[in-house]
């Protein structure tokens, strides 16, 4: 249905909207407001009280549209609702990991939130070669939590079915069957890529046991209800400092297979390694960076798989806990899926729709060129040779040796 009450909100209206929201701001309160958001959908306000720099929120308004595009691009308000109960339930399931709700409005399809100025997006402090001592440990029990508690694997199977329903997400499901799983794999209107690199995509788009691999992983994404999975969950929905980790911005969540989020955070920490091969010219600075990299893939997987057989041993249904071999084939199947996904990722942001400024970043044609070829080098491998994975180490040799191979060539 419409929400017939629906219209964007000025600077001046929010400020009026927030005063009358119990417990934030007094009615008589002076407010600065801004307008901040740099993201592709949705506007973000930032109201902060005039002589007081302690207390300020964030209000995200959705549009009915894509920002990025413009009206002609439509866009569901119902996207505002499924963020601010997903970010709930996230903040319930692991307290702390996401801004704090104070309000939801579903007429004006916004939700006023913590406000994270403190902390940057990940992605900002990884272009700048920032290291974050404790992101993989956020992260890895992160996934863990999230995913396994809202899985059949903690629920009952009616229940469930009811979180399913609630986060059915048609709508912004579709922009990742289009923009994720189909369109990069033939001459689609969509696309954008750096025309160096041509020749590389043109043997992606030729490439046919490629492309039945990534539409099996399609058939996953489409099919499967296996857990309430963020379904945006790149390092430019994480927000850090030093100390902390906030994921931030589930409007795609929806119930779909685990490994699209692990695979997505995975595939944007190579996207970046791979951007150091423009950005780090000097050779030890950038080997060293992108061993960083490659020991926080790998740290998230193991603190994310710790973390998920503990639960298991705590909060499985009776059904599962003894059931032998069970928790090691369930495991060993997501790290595969994971895999396949990190490589659906990696090889849509360089020839698709939606870019990731960590290679876009880098001016030189021809330098930008030489990450983006690694990027769908390691793509094609992780969708191609997913199977074969027993272990996250086997993903970092790969990529080490790939990195040998490609040093040989040069
Ligand atoms: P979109 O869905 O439109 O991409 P995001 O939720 O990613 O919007 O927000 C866009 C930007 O606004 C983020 O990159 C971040 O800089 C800022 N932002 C979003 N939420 C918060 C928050 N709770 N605190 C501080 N800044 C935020
Ligand atoms: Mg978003």
């Amino acid at each position: 249905m419409a929400n017939l009450n629906y219209h964007i909100l000025s600077e001046l209206e929010t400020m009026q909207y927030i005063k009358k929201i119990p417990g934030l701001f007094s009615e008589t309160a002076q407010l600065i407001c801004k307008e901040m958001g740099d993201g592709n959908l949705n506007l973000v306000f930032r109201i902060t009280e005039q002589d007081s720099s302690e207390k300020s929120v964030i209000i995200k308004q959705a549009l009915p549209y894509a920002r990025v595009v413009g009206e002609s691009w439509p866009l569901t308000l119902d996207r505002a609702r499924i963020e601010s109960e997903a970010l709930m339930m996230q903040n319930g399931i692991c307290p702390g990991s996401v801004p704090k709700v104070y309000h939801h409005d579903k007429e004006l399809a916004l939700t006023v939130m913590e406000d994270l100025s403190t902390h940057i997006i990940m992605r900002k402090g990884l272009i700048a070669r920032n290291r974050y001592p404790y992101f993989a440990k956020h992260i890895g029990a992160f996934l863990a939590r999230t995913l396994f508690l809202t899985s059949d694997l903690a629920l009952d199977p009616e229940c469930k079915k009811q979180k399913v329903m609630q986060f059915i997400n048609p709508e912004m499901c579709r922009i990742t069957e289009d923009l994720v799983f189909t369109d990069p794999y033939y001459d689609a209107k969509t696309n954008q890529f750096n025309p160096l690199i041509k020749a590389v995509v043109e043997e992606i788009w030729g490439h046919d046991r490629l492309k039945l691999e990534i539409t099996k992983l399609k058939e996953g994404f489409l099919t499967r209800t296996q857990a309430l999975i963020h379904g945006d969950f790149h390092t430019g929905s994480i927000m850090v400092t030093e100390k902390d980790t906030k994921v931030i911005d589930p409007e795609f969540a929806f119930y779909g297979p685990m490994g699209f989020d692990i695979g997505a955070v995975i595939a944007n920490l190579l996207l970046n390694y791979c951007s150091h091969e423009g950005h780090t010219l000097i050779q030890k600075e950038r080997i060293e960076y992108q061993d960083y990299l490659l020991n926080t893939v790998e740290k998230i997987w193991t603190i994310f798989e710790e973390e998920f057989r503990t639960l298991w041993k705590e909060k499985a249904r009776d059904s599962y806990v003894s059931l032998l071999g069970y928790e090691d084939d369930y495991l060993l199947r997501l790290l595969q899926d994971s895999l396949g996904y990190a490589g659906c990722e990696m090889m849509r942001r360089v020839v698709g729709l939606a870019h990731v400024p960590d290679l876009e970043s880098i001016n030189d044609p021809k330098l930008r060129a030489k990450g983006e070829r690694l990027a769908l080098v390691i793509g094609q491998q992780l969708v191609l040779e997913r199977e074969t994975a027993g272990k996250i180490s086997d993903l970092t040799s790969l990529i080490r040796k790939v990195r040998n191979r490609e040093a040989d060539q040069d």
